[in-house]
């Protein structure tokens, strides 16, 4: 039988304590953006252990994505944040899924789908309140606000600078989002990500739809991260060797030892997800310590530099974990902590922990 050297661990519980705790701050309901496999933790897993904490609005970005959940939860509300394309229209109906709509164009798409079948179809509206990503204008909101046969759950907009608190630009969408409001007099609102649940009561409105933050991402960029890290992931020694002091190590040769030194490789690589920016510059750990990385990351395979340590053979190496949360991996690798988690690769062997008694 094949042995998976690599280990990812995904603590539910862990989830499950920071989706109480975001909703334990606001009033509002809390939903979930669980797009991407839930940020690379497993979408079925993730959206499971927070349905059964009373979650019941769940945002992926790609029709796909939903009809995939939908297969295992029959219940909760699905959210598509991309909207849907021209010839989507009967699978969005026939998987009860939700179209976010983000363009005119959508809406029309919608709006007819639902003349021709003559009933009310329901949908959320995407506002843009000043990102100019993705959203309607004010002209689009206006047009879409007299397609009688939408039935908009919420008016929402998506903040561009939530993770920096003091930012001017802020308060000037929340100011945009709350002129579109009229257009929509009867809808629920919905505005903050994880970041923007922080910012202040007044940017909850109706929904909440953090992702990030259920994933242990500080929301809070600069000040002390209140979220719990789900995430472990190890490896472990494949082989070490001793290195004169003229060496070189990996690819390119591009690591020179300037000792006699002693290498560990591990079997995990960019195509896993390990940046390849972390060649030469990243830290792993070997029972607490600390161990540089050196050389180029590979595609499969990582050296270390263990020369102050005594390890052998089959020693576990801590990727991600207690000492090496994945904003701070992110920050060596010029990155944001998604990108870490959303390269979880699928090489990993994964276990999911769920002990509800702690
Ligand atoms: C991804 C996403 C979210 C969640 O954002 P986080 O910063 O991860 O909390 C919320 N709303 C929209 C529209 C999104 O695309």
């Amino acid at each position: 039988m094949p042995v998976n050297p690599c280990l990812l661990t995904i603590d539910l519980q862990a989830i499950r304590a920071n989706y109480n705790y975001l909703k334990s701050l606001s009033s509002a309901d809390v939903g979930a953006a669980v797009k991407a496999n839930a940020y690379g933790l497993g979408s079925r897993e993730v959206v499971g252990t927070l349905y059964a904490e009373g979650c019941s609005e769940f945002f992926v970005a790609h029709l796909e994505e939903a009809i995939e959940l939908r297969s295992s939860f029959a219940e909760p509300n699905i959210y598509v944040l991309g909207g849907l394309f021209e010839g989507e229209e009967r699978e969005f109906l026939h998987y009860n899924i939700i179209p976010v709509l983000s363009t005119g164009h959508q809406a029309e798409l919608w709006q007819k789908y639902a003349q021709k079948l003559n009933k009310k179809l329901p949908c959320i509206v995407h506002a843009d309140s000043g990102m100019h990503r993705f959203g309607m204008t004010e002209a689009e909101l206006q047009m879409t606000s007299t397609c009688a046969e939408l039935d908009v759950l919420y008016l929402m907009s998506h903040l561009a600078c939530a993770d920096q608190a003091d930012h001017e630009h802020n308060q000037y969408q929340l100011a945009k989002f709350k002129s579109h409001h009229h257009i929509f007099p009867k809808a629920k609102y919905s505005f903050a990500n994880s970041s923007g649940i922080f910012l202040g009561s007044e940017f909850h409105f109706d929904l909440l739809r953090p992702g990030m933050a259920l994933y242990g991402l500080n929301p809070t960029p600069g000040k002390p991260n209140p979220m719990k890290n789900p995430v472990t992931l190890t490896s472990q020694i494949m082989q070490i060797r001793q290195m004169a002091d003229d060496g070189f190590v990996g690819y390119g040769a591009a690591h020179k030892a300037h000792r006699n030194s002693k290498i560990a490789t591990i079997p995990i690589g960019y195509a896993d997800g390990f940046l390849r920016n972390l060649s030469h510059h990243g830290f792993v750990y070997i029972e607490g310590k600390r161990v540089p990385i050196i050389g180029r990351v590979s595609m499969d395979l990582v050296t270390l530099d263990v020369s102050d340590l005594d390890c052998k053979i089959g020693d576990r190496v801590e990727i991600i974990g207690a000492n090496s949360h994945p904003d701070d991996i992110a920050k060596r690798a010029g990155t944001i902590g998604h990108e870490i988690l959303t390269s979880l690769g699928s090489r990993y062997a994964r276990i999911y922990l769920d002990d509800k008694e702690k």
